[in-house]
């Protein structure tokens, strides 16, 4: 609000600032001027502030009056940044570098600047309220007092609350807040790849500078429905339950849901170096996790040359609430820059129940009403409007991807409370990990009972959609039997074999970590384990079969691996000389065995 000589309250301030101490006869003058100019009941104070050089600048409620020197040479800096092509763009075309700046020359308001700003009205824990930012907007990027930037949150007629994106603690009541009108942005692009990054784009891998001139908005639309096209193409996880099972498709996305040290992170990170050779490009985003443990997700990253495709963005648990809740808009539109350029991009998000307890925080200090567990009411909003920025582009516009794999973690299994059953409704699907099962040394372990992929299956190669189906069910039914079977009821011969084949069929999912499986490999692997005979395979024999199985395949059979990969394809031809493989290599172990328990024997 204005204020005017008229409705002048008695207590309002004008306070000036000054370079450095006026004489007598000069503070006389200003007090009069400014008398005349805000009304005689104001209280005048003047303070000495070095840093302004020189002019003065004057600050009364919301109206900021800046005819100092450092004013004139932000607001020169300013100029300079607006211009089209930046000067210190090497490769540009000096005359065009002049009629840029011309230009921006042109719109600039010389001298004198007066401008609404708002006043820091309470400071606590990485928020700010704000008093009179009117002219705000939800998501602007404002800056306080000299350089910490924040960005609004919250706006009422009066309020605005923001969450601060810089050191804090030098700011005071009573600090400037000014708009910049324009929403809080992130450097994208190709520089980013390869680099490890702090959610404002700011790098924390020491390897320099992101050069990268190209920003973007961290929050933006999703796109269109008009703008969207089915998933179609397959991601290859590299895990053979996922890749059968829960299959996961370019533009999906699918959740990883589980209770803690159930291997989530695992999986997603095999995923990434899955993705070597195939043209993805990966973003992890790290948010609220120990700052060791992100540390060791770089290293594997980077021991297994999966950096030369991704990038991290990292916000730790030590890091305040304010940049872990915008880690992942941050990572969305690093992947949006991505996805826009047509390529395809997969996006890890670990995890959003750490994002989730951010928000959490940072609207309990802004005074929000908590709703569901302390949660604000619109955590779900919060969560959907992150995870509808992923898709599949039409072709129009480019044809790219970006497929997210959010992490939530659950407690003692519990997918039915708030975060997760807000976050199983968003995505398409989800893989849950469970303790039972990990600690059963089924790893990854995947509960393929209540895992699902809602678009995934239209995007499986052929030859794993005919796999998939009998795999599918003949798990289903040993689970049935194996529930029986607790009871240690008396089982017939058939139910007996069943049982023997889903045991096998449950070895034969394990998968060690790092250790990704092509796609053809599996399919001809897991048909294999789905062959008539293979109960008759030891239990204990089934990770030597995988490993001769396939070195048999590949060297007697090149053309079958070589058909799925490349045809996606599983003839009737090839099954029988999959078959044949099978049992050939299956004969050659009990032959194996055979020949060590003799040896035993005799030694
Ligand atoms: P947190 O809840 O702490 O984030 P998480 O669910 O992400 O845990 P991970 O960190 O991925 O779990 O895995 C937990 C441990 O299990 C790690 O030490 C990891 O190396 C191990 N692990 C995960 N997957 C496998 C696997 N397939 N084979 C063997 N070990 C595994
Ligand atoms: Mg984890």
């Amino acid at each position: 609000m204005l204020t005017t000589r008229e409705d002048a309250p008695e207590t309002s301030t004008v306070k000036v600032y000054l370079p450095e101490p006026p004489t007598d006869a000069t503070r006389g003058y200003i007090i009069e001027k400014l008398r005349r100019i805000f009304g005689d009941g104001v209280s005048i104070s003047i303070d000495i502030d070095p840093s302004i050089l020189g002019g003065f600048v004057v600050h009364s409620g919301d109206r900021l009056i800046d005819a100092s020197v450092r004013g004139r040479i932000e607001q020169l800096e300013r100029l300079l940044k607006a211009v089209d092509i930046p000067p210190w763009d090497k490769t540009a075309d000096p005359r065009q570098i002049i009629r840029a700046l011309k230009n921006a020359l042109a719109t600039a308001t010389p001298g004198v600047r007066e401008e609404r700003v708002g006043t820091v009205a309470s400071v606590g824990d990485g928020v700010v309220r704000v008093a009179g930012l009117g002219e705000a907007m939800i998501g602007e990027k404002v800056i306080i007092g000299d350089s910490v930037p924040a960005s609004v949150l919250d706006l009422d007629e009066s309020e605005a609350g923001c969450i601060l994106l810089g050191p804090w603690s030098d700011i005071r009541e009573g600090d400037v807040v000014r708009c910049t009108g324009r929403p809080v942005d992130v450097p994208v692009g190709p520089d980013l790849i390869g680099r490890v990054v702090n959610p404002l784009g700011d790098p924390l891998d020491g390897k320099g500078p992101i050069r990268s001139l190209r920003r973007r908005p961290i929050e933006g639309p999703a796109p269109k429905v008009s703008q969207r096209e089915p998933v179609r193409t397959p991601l290859q996880t590299g895990l053979k339950v996922i890749d059968a099972l829960v299959p996961i498709g370019r533009g999906q996305r699918e959740l990883i849901i589980g209770d803690r040290q159930t291997g989530k992170t695992a999986i997603a990170l095999d995923t990434i170096l899955n993705q070597r050779d195939s043209g993805v490009i990966c973003i992890y985003v790290a948010i609220g996790q120990k700052a060791s443990t992100i540390a060791q997700v770089i290293k594997t990253l980077e021991d297994r040359g999966a950096m030369d495709y991704s990038l991290v963005v990292a916000a730790s648990s030590s890091d305040p609430a304010p940049l872990r809740y915008i880690a992942p808009y941050a990572g969305c539109a690093m992947a949006e820059e991505f996805m826009y350029s047509g390529k395809d991009v997969l996006i890890v998000y670990d995890d959003l129940s750490k994002h989730a307890v951010a928000h959490r925080e940072i609207s309990l200090l802004l005074r929000r009403p908590p709703g569901r567990e302390a949660y604000p009411g619109d955590i779900f909003y919060v969560h959907g409007r992150l995870l509808e920025r992923a898709g599949k582009l039409t072709g129009a516009l480019g044809g790219g991807s970006m497929t997210a794999l959010p992490i939530v973690e659950t407690l003692a299994g519990d997918i039915s409370s708030y975060i997760p059953t807000n976050v199983i409704s968003i995505t398409d699907g989800q893989i849950f990990t469970e303790a039972d099962l990990f600690f059963a040394g089924n790893r990854p372990a995947v509960n393929v009972g209540l895992s699902v992929s809602r678009v995934g299956g239209d995007a499986q190669i052929p030859a794993m959609k005919k796999i998939a189906g009998p795999l599918r069910l003949e798990l289903a039914q040993y689970r049935e039997h194996a529930a029986f079977a607790q009871f240690g009821a008396d089982l017939d011969k058939a139910t007996r074999q069943q049982l023997a084949r889903g045991e096998r069929l449950m070895e034969a999912l394990k998968q060690r970590q790092y250790s990704p499986m092509p796609v053809e490999e599996q399919c001809a692997f897991l048909y294999a384990m789905t062959s008539p005979g293979i109960e008759e395979l030891k239990l204990e024999d089934v990770p030597a079969f995988e490993v001769q199985f396939i070195s048999f395949v590949r060297e007697n059979y090149p053309g079958v691996l070589r058909r799925i990969k490349q045809a996606g394809v599983l003839s009737e031809e090839d099954m029988r000389l999959l078959s044949e493989a099978a049992s050939r290599v299956r004969r050659d172990l009990l032959a194996q065995n055979h020949a060590r328990g003799n040896q035993a024997k005799a030694s």
